[in-house]
């Protein structure tokens, strides 16, 4: 059967909940191997074979922290040239955009991006798009070279597959011309506990119905009920209300949650191209003729100050 590789998104070996997904999806095209780039290669061996991947090709140097994505992209490089992929599969995020980009211009090949299906055909993996802010679905192909493509969080559910997943070390030789970009420093955001917004299985956001920076807290505190990460309209965010990493829609983040609840937002179409793969919507506004309930799953007309503390404590008693 051929292989496909996956680019394992991590933080010191600890999976990320996308490269799970990433696994189930490569599944239908070959047998999963993945590629691991930096610490704790065994640590994240587990998981990987968990998920059934058959191989586990693993990197670690110390240009991959020290350098922006070129270094990674020579190892990722030398592991397409030792297995000869069906495709490469990395996660949407906006490294493993990069790094897919750069890999595809390597190696010859076409690269679809942001991808929420993807299917086995009789000519090569049949990606499925939402675009122009999700009003259509495109099934693509990519017709020359071997297939990159990289898919959005929560396209799919990880599901368990147990596969041998053996460590083999990669030999990996950083270019010269690799080391253009170099890391000066980080800084790390504080945490606020919640899951990363564009991971997120649950994702609940305000927008200009919050009417204050001081008013937020009532939709965090839903979304703390469900464990849930907290999304902002462009409204919000530029009244300086919530921070602009928060921001949902074309010009923030693309979300695609098991369930994204809206507050207080109207439904410009700018907003839905962040969030309209999401599987259920809900959405709480006061006016019943707000766009956004044409393509909500369900839809509360009310004041979101009633609605909202309600259905937080709601949630608390389960
Ligand atoms: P509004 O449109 O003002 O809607 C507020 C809603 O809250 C109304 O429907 C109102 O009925 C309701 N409401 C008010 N009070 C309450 C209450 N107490 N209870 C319940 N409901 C209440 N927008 C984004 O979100 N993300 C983007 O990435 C983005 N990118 C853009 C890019 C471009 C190039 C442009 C031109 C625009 C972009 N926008 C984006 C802006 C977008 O067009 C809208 O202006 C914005 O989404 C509106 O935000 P909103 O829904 O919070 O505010």
């Amino acid at each position: 059967m051929a292989e496909v590789l996956v680019y394992v998104d991590h933080v010191d070996g600890a999976v990320r909940k996308p490269t799970l997904e990433l696994l189930t999806l490569a599944r239908r095209i070959g047998e999963p191997v993945a590629v691991h780039l930096g610490p704790h290669a065994d640590e994240a061996a587990k998981v990987l074979a968990e998920h059934g991947a058959v191989k586990v090709l693993a990197a670690d140097a110390p240009e991959f922290a020290e350098y922006l994505v070129a270094p990674k992209v020579d190892a990722l490089q030398a592991a397409y040239d030792a297995v000869s992929p069906a495709a490469v599969l990395l996660p949407s995020s906006v490294e493993g955009k990069e790094i897919g980009a750069r890999l595809a211009v390597r190696i010859g090949s076409g690269i679809i991006t942001d991808a929420v299906d993807l299917e086995a055909g009789d000519e090569g993996p049949v990606a499925t798009q939402s675009v122009f802010a999700a009003s259509y679905t495109t099934k693509s192909r990519i017709t020359k070279g071997t297939p990159v493509i990289t898919v959005k969080p929560n396209s799919a559910a990880p599901e368990a597959a147990p596969a041998a997943g053996t460590v083999e070390q990669l030999a990996v030789t950083v270019a010269d011309s690799s080391k253009g970009t170099k890391i000066v420093a980080r800084t790390p955001r504080e945490s606020t506990g919640r899951p990363e917004l564009t991971e997120a299985a649950i994702v609940v956001s305000g927008g200009r119905g919050v009417n204050g920076a001081e008013n937020f807290p009532v939709i965090e505190a839903l979304a703390d009920s469900l464990g849930a990460a907290v999304g902002a309209s462009r409204a919000a965010v530029d009244a300086g209300w919530y921070p602009h990493t928060n921001q949902v829609g074309q010009t923030g983040k693309s979300v695609s949650p098991q369930l994204y609840i809206a507050a207080g937002i109207s439904g410009a179409i700018q907003h839905r191209a962040g969030m309209q793969t999401s599987k259920t919507i809900v959405a709480i506004n006061k006016d019943e003729e707000a766009p956004i309930f044409d393509l909500v799953d369900y839809g509360v007309v009310g004041d979101l100050f009633d609605v909202v503390p309600a259905l937080t404590d709601e949630v608390k008693t389960r």
